[in-house]
This record gives C-alpha cells, sequence and structure tokens, in this order.
C-alpha cells in the first residue's frame, strides 16, 4: 500500500512489531549480543563491517547494529523516498562518514560545498579534518567548480541563516554526475523530498525538527542501498552510530512529525507577515515572501515555506544581542526545529568559524518559531525589539 506522508509518518518501520507481540517501539540497549555459534557470528560480523545487514548470526555488537536504530532508519527512508537511510550519533558525524564514503566510493578528495551552510558543516569542510580539497562556490558556480575528482556535491537549502532557496535539480544537472548531498534539515521530509528531484543523499541533522522536542542528538542520511552500504561501513568502522536511546526518542517524534511542522509553518507566516510591518526590523527572510524565493521554489521544490526565519535590526549588532537578553518565551538558544520557540544571533554563535567574508552580518537573528500561541510569541518579541 503506497501511504500519504502522515500516515507513513505514524507507521514508517514498524513493520515487525506485530510479530513480536508489541504496540510501541522497544528499546533495545544491548551493548553487545549472545552469539549462536562461532561460524554464524563470524559471518556476520563480517557482513556488518562490510556495510551490509546482520545474517542468521544475529547483531552482534552495538556498534554495527541495533534493531531501534534500524527502525528509526527504515521509517526515514519511507520518509525521504529513499531505498535506505543509516543513523548516526550527529548531524556532523553523518556529513563526516558522508564524505568520507562519497571518498572511498568515487576515488576522487575534492568536494564541492555551495555557500551558505550551517557553521559546523562549513567549519568541518574547512578544516582539512577529512582530507578532502573543498571549492566553496555559489549556486550558480557549481558547473565551474566541479572537476574530474570531485567526489560530492554539498548543498543545503533553506540555507542556513538567511533561508535563501536552491534549486536541486538545477544543481543536479551543474554536477554533471557527480553525487549530490542535500541537507535537508530545516525543510523536514514533510516540506521537501530532494531525492524526487535528483538528489543522491539526503541528510539530515535528527537533533532539530525529526526529533522536535530537544531532547535527542542524532544524525542520518538517507540515499540507495548502495550509498547505504558505503556509509555503513564507514559507521561500522570508525563508530558513530546512533545510540538507541536517541533513535527511539527520534523515531517516536515522527507521528507528529507533519503536524508539528505544519503547526510552526502557520505561525511562521504570521510572524513573518508581522515583523515585516515592525519598525525596528530592516529586513525579514523568509522564504514565504516574494523576495524570499525569487524563483518561486515554493510549491515547485518546497511544499511550503518552512517554520525557519531570520530578521535584520536597524540598530545592528548591539540591538540584536538586546534582543536576545529581552526575550522571556522565546528562549536565547542554538539548535532550531522543537516545539518550544527559540532566537539566536549567528554570527556570533552557529555561524562564528565561517570565514569572515561568508559569515552572516551581525545585526541577523535566526528564528525558529515552535508550537506556542503566535499572539503570545509576537507580544514577546514587541517587548524584546523595543
Ligand atoms: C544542526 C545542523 C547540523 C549539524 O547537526 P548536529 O546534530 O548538531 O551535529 C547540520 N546541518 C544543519 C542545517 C543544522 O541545522
Amino acid at each position: 500500500m503506497d501511504l500519504a506522508l502522515d500516515s507513513r509518518a505514524v507507521h514508517a518501520g514498524r513493520d515487525d512489531l506485530r510479530a513480536l507481540g508489541v504496540h510501541a517501539l522497544p528499546l533495545d540497549l544491548s551493548s553487545t549480543n549472545p552469539l549462536p555459534g562461532v561460524e554464524s557470528g563470524g559471518t556476520s560480523y563480517e557482513a556488518m563491517a562490510t556495510g551490509g545487514h546482520p545474517t542468521d548470526g544475529g547483531n552482534v555488537y552495538a556498534r554495527l547494529w541495533n534493531p531501534t536504530v534500524a527502525r528509526f532508519e527504515a521509517a526515514l527512508a519511507a520518509l525521504e523516498h529513499t531505498e535506505e537511510a543509516v543513523a548516526f550519533s550527529s548531524g556532523m558525524a553523518a556529513l563526516t562518514a558522508a564524505v568520507l564514503a562519497a571518498r572511498t566510493e568515487r576515488g576522487g578528495a575534492h568536494v564541492v560545498a555551495v555557500r551558505p551552510l550551517y557553521g559546523g558543516t562549513d567549519h568541518l569542510l574547512a578544516s582539512g579534518l577529512l582530507g578532502v580539497d573543498v571549492t566553496f562556490c555559489a549556486p550558480a558556480e557549481v558547473a565551474t567548480s566541479v572537476r574530474d575528482d570531485t567526489c560530492l556535491v554539498v548543498l543545503e537549502t533553506p540555507a542556513n541563516p538567511t533561508l535563501e532557496l536552491v534549486d536541486i535539480a538545477a544543481v543536479v544537472r551543474a554536477a554533471q554526475g557527480r553525487p549530490l548531498l542535500v541537507d535537508n534539515t530545516f525543510a523536514t521530509p514533510v516540506l521537501q523530498n530532494p531525492a524526487l528531484h535528483g538528489a543522491t543523499l539526503v541528510l539530515h541533522s535528527a537533533t532539530k525538527y525529526l526529533g522536535g522536542h530537544g531532547d535527542a542528538v542524532g544524525g542520518v542520511v538517507a540515499g540507495d542501498a548502495a550509498w547505504a552500504a558505503a556509509l555503513r561501513r564507514v559507521r561500522a568502522v570508525t563508530g558513530g552510530i546512533l545510540h538507541p536511546m536517541a533513535a527511539y526518542l527520534l523515531h517516536r517524534g515522527l507521528p507528529t512529525l507533519p503536524l508539528r511542522v505544519r503547526a510552526q509553518q502557520a505561525s511562521a507566516e504570521k510572524m513573518a507577515g508581522w515583523l515585516g510591518g515592525y519598525p525596528a526590523v530592516r529586513r525579514v527572510f523568509f522564504p514565504g515572501t516574494p523576495e524570499g524565493d525569487p524563483a518561486g521554489l515554493v510549491g515547485r521544490q518546497m511544499r511550503g515555506p518552512g517554520a525557519m526565519l531570520a530578521i535584520a535590526l536597524h540598530g545592528g549588532h548591539d540591538h540584536a544581542a538586546r534582543v536576545t537578553e529581552r526575550v522571556r518565551l522565546f528562549t536565547h538558544a542554538v539548535s532550531l526545529g522543537g516545539v518550544d520557540s527559540l532566537v539566536q544571533h549567528p554570527a556570533a554563535l552557529t555561524h562564528r568559524p565561517v570565514a569572515p567574508g561568508a559569515r552572516p552580518s551581525s545585526d541577523i537573528l535566526r528564528l525558529s518559531i515552535g508550537l506556542e500561541d503566535v499572539g503570545d510569541l509576537q507580544q514577546d518579541l514587541a517587548h524584546a525589539l523595543g
């Protein structure tokens, strides 16, 4: 049965529960597992260490396989319309594994990174830690930035923190056959499925909307079976698997993901309109406005503008800093996508490690709109903005 998004969000990754005789997600915290025999255990171990699934020798060891994690992965693959997904201990661990898998799969050590990107992503790629040569470029420069040894193109849309939208299909064409990874953290599978537009890999910081309750850190990469095997191989060897407790919490959050995202988006639309007419606000960055979506990608690539927005203030850095100190209902904190609203200053925090020329301007605040009453959120910001 080909289920609609909302039904998938509720039921995906739960296929084996009936046979287990349980209704809620089981949480398996075993770090090791009894082996049925030396040979079968060894065969299963080898299958998983090379990226495969466990055989009749069982799950062997929790760095290789965990059923609670595997259920969350199956759910993510179903939501992203990919064959499989592989879950990691954080979004950054997921990105690290994707770059290492691309290097080994493609045999090149050059990455094209389309700016703007999440500060941590920009930082990791610029650091040289992964042993890849990175060319940072604008979306329109991908075709001239790719090389014969390019193993991966990295893209984020909507981009962090100013919510620029990038045409995924256009970047796929410009990449001319090189694999494309799209960070879909801001859009979530509710609003955008990059694989349906030609992306090879879809990455999420599951810490954000997927979990939605601010109590679990995780990352996931969705893709075809061959890429999933390459990612699991890196994960088995380097040890970045998601903890089962986090997998349980993240999977538990998925049934309400469509409801949460749509409700938060409806409030963000109201907030963007209200802030657009607010005297202290110089500019609103939101894909739901005509200026925020010049290429008309909302409706074509995204099913809605999302629930993240940014504002630039006439009062500059000092006013922005003051707002973070004066909010009461919003929390001044990094991260995003949870049930409660957050505000943060990208230039000073999430984007601090980004090269000065690519750093967002210091009069900008990023808002993650939660599930509070929108009137209360407006009252809080009005007080904080002065
Ligand atoms: C938070 C975030 C990441 C990193 O994920 P962690 O779970 O914090 O490691 C990557 N990309 C985007 C867009 C993010 O917001």
